[in-house]
């Protein structure tokens, strides 16, 4: 495939996906309890093989899953994003051992997993993290401090935890831990959101953790923080073209039925001219991502530059889009249980986690810059 279609099979791919989530997600994300891990319906992401592939193919197959469940199951694309958000660390930068103990629970659904890097005081500087792992004389570190904002918490059953090892050293100071949800000293409570997903705060009082649960190598843990993040950045642009493509075809097909003014909707140029905008925004987004994933599977040298380009924008867009769709469908849309009162509520975060957009903007200065030399 080229940045800039799809091959058939991927065509084909995209649909079967949609089709899983019409009919075989959103039963279960139904059923589930708003702010709770909806275990049935993680189960069932694993039984058909979608957690298997957030390990054995690329950020563009990410992309066209997160996009395609989005599409019709916001629920089950968040679901499946966590666990891979949460595993991807211990995945590709753990030891045999955890991969071993843990990785077959998450790709069968069985095990929940989250990515606790976030905290009270430190969210955008990521790097000002205080959460500390302080020598144990016993054996190993003992993690004191909190975590907040964490997807999944306190219902995971493992997380990957950032912890500061060397104080005062800024983002080289930060080791990557596994923590089981049963460790000594582990407790978290719920946060409500406007976002339906599970998230709360972790507190740690004197955690033991050893050698074995580091991630990675002490100190170094702040890379496999920015590795997982540049592989799930375009992704989560992903999610965000998922939802605007669900509010823009919902907007057309409710502008084409709508009688107004002796016509539809439609017929009102205002109204036709703001579909082809939205449509034009969509796929501009779309192609940014698809391109940002493919640079990152290819290992080409500007993925940084392109996840946050791919994620700014699609983000930003699938804000107006979603905005856009509300005020075409009138009062109807923000009515509880609509799907636009739910993608308005759905589309608000991304532009603040994994970095917010502001950060995006910076991080794709800081590369633009990179190799400009002053005159
Ligand atoms: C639904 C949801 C799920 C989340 N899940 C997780 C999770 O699973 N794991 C986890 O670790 N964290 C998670 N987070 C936390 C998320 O990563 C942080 O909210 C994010 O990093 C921003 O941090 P903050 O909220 O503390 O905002 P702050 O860092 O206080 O920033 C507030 C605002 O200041 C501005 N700003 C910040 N930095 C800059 C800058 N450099 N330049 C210009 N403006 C700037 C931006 O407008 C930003 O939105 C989640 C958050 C949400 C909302």
């Amino acid at each position: 495939m080229t940045a800039f279609s799809l091959d058939p099979a991927q065509t084909a791919w995209r649909a079967e996906l949609r089709g899983w989530a019409e009919q075989r997600l959103r039963p279960l994300a139904e059923k589930g309890e708003p702010g709770h891990v909806n275990r049935a319906l993680v189960v069932e992401l694993g039984r058909l093989g979608l957690l298997d592939r957030l390990f054995s193919s690329g950020a563009l197959d990410l992309c066209l899953m997160r996009e395609s469940l989005a599409y019709a199951c916001t629920e089950a694309e968040t679901a499946l994003a966590l666990q891979g958000l949460g595993a991807h660390p211990v995945y590709a930068h753990g030891t045999g051992a955890q991969r071993d103990r843990w990785l077959p629970g998450v790709r069968s659904g069985t095990t929940v997993a989250a990515f606790a890097l976030t905290e009270p005081d430190a969210g955008s500087d990521a790097a000002a993290l205080t959460l500390t792992a302080e020598p144990d004389p016993a054996d190993g570190w003992r993690l004191t401090g909190e975590k907040c904002w964490i997807s999944n918490a306190p219902e995971a059953d493992f997380y990957t935890v950032f912890a500061r090892t060397t104080p005062g050293s800024g983002a080289r100071g930060v080791t990557a831990f596994l923590v089981p949800a049963d460790r000594p000293g582990l407790t978290g409570s719920p946060l409500d959101m406007l976002s339906p997903h599970a998230i709360g705060t972790l507190g740690f009082d004197s955690v033991p953790v050893t050698a074995d649960d580091v991630i990675g190598e002490p100190d170094r843990g702040f890379r496999v923080a920015m590795s997982t993040l540049n592989l799930f950045r375009p992704s989560v642009g992903a999610f965000a073209v998922g939802m605007a493509q669900a509010a823009l075809d919902a907007t057309l097909a409710h502008t084409a039925g709508r009688d107004a003014f002796g016509g539809k909707l439609k017929d009102l140029q205002a109204v036709s001219h703001q579909v082809a905008e939205m449509a034009l925004r969509t796929e501009a987004a779309r192609l940014m991502v698809y391109a940002a994933a493919a640079a990152y599977d290819e290992g080409a040298p500007d993925v940084p530059r392109r996840a946050a380009m791919a994620k700014l924008l699609a983000t930003e867009t699938a804000q107006y889009v979603v905005d856009a769709a509300v005020q075409l469908h009138g009062a109807r849309a923000l009515r509880r249980g609509h799907l636009l009162e739910h993608l308005y509520r759905e589309v608000r975060a991304p532009r603040i986690y994994e970095g917010a957009s502001e950060v995006q903007r910076g991080i794709i200065a800081k590369e633009l810059y990179a190799t400009v030399e002053a005159p």
